[in-house]
């Protein structure tokens, strides 16, 4: 059903999809069904969706949510929004999501556009809500919920897992969408943890680290000093002191968040990192 609807909306808007944007539609029923009922939205809250694209999981959400703000930054797509529905608690924001700043909001429901998946999930997490079900391109996903030791835990794995709990509830084959994507999906429901149990960690060190994932931390660290900010010369005089980092033997992709908070304690108590 959603599909003819697609059709028939690109066919009478005459639309060319822009891949650029990451356009491509979700055209199962179910599979937006099952996101709204993961995302358990009460009646007085409110939902943020970035990249409404033509509306078909806005509209299902404007039946569950308080207000919905929807983030779009095609004009060609605001303007079939504005034209093809009369919502009375969707605010289409005209805009780029990774530049404007968000209205409050309880919940996050989005199909999101894979080529700012990074930044939109960092952004999303200076904010301050309830849960968000997001669909991801799966490679990503699954970079997001592994743990210390597993093949794809990486630096994404460390500062989501810091400030947040992660789980992949459903892989999506590509010909949910219209156009198929490259990739598969998968959906992932994110619950930044409370307050005092985020963690904050220097994104340098993280970086630093990551950059040698598979050596143990002190020599990922001599091998990455410059992404310190130490020079040449301030890494000569001082690099005996990496030998004496906490957790200095394990392997980076074995370090957990708490370990790698650790790390950053020790570093700055020598006045290393600040
Ligand atoms: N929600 C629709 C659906 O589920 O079929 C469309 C999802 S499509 C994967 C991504 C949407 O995000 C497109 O509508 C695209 O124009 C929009 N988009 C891409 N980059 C964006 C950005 N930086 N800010 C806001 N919207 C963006």
């Amino acid at each position: 059903m959603l599909k003819s609807r697609l059709f028939y909306l690109l066919s009478k808007y005459n639309l060319r999809i822009n891949s650029d944007l990451g356009q491509n539609f979700l055209i199962v029923d179910d599979i937006i069904k099952r996101e709204i009922e993961r995302a358990k939205i009460k009646a007085n809250e409110s939902v943020l969706e970035i990249g409404p694209g033509l509306g078909f999981l806005t509209d299902e959400l404007s039946k569950y949510a308080k207000k919905v703000y929807a983030v779009e930054k095609d004009s060609r797509l605001v303007e079939i929004l504005q034209k093809e529905y009369s919502w009375e608690n969707v605010e289409i924001i005209h805009g780029d999501a990774l530049k404007v700043e968000f209205p409050q909001f309880d919940k996050i429901v989005s199909n999101l556009p894979y080529q700012i998946s990074s930044p939109i999930t960092f952004k999303f997490l200076k904010y301050d809500f309830k849960r968000a079900v997001l669909i991801y391109q799966l490679e990503f996903a699954q970079r997001m919920i592994a743990k210390p030791g597993d093949k794809n835990y990486s630096r994404l794995s460390v500062m989501v897992q810091a400030k947040a709990d992660v789980e992949l509830v459903e892989k999506i084959g590509k010909g949910a969408f219209y156009p198929k994507p490259k990739v598969d999906s998968a959906v992932i429901i994110l619950e930044p943890k409370p307050k005092e149990e985020q963690i904050e960690l220097d994104e340098r060190l993280v970086k630093a680290l990551f950059q040698h994932r598979r050596k143990k931390a002190s020599k990922a660290l001599k091998d990455s000093y410059h992404m310190l900010g130490l020079t040449k010369e301030e890494f000569k005089k001082i690099r005996e002191i990496f030998e004496k980092i906490p957790h200095a033997e394990k392997r980076v992709f074995q370090l957990s968040v708490e370990e790698i908070k650790d790390i950053e304690e020790f570093l700055m108590k020598e006045q290393i990192l600040s």
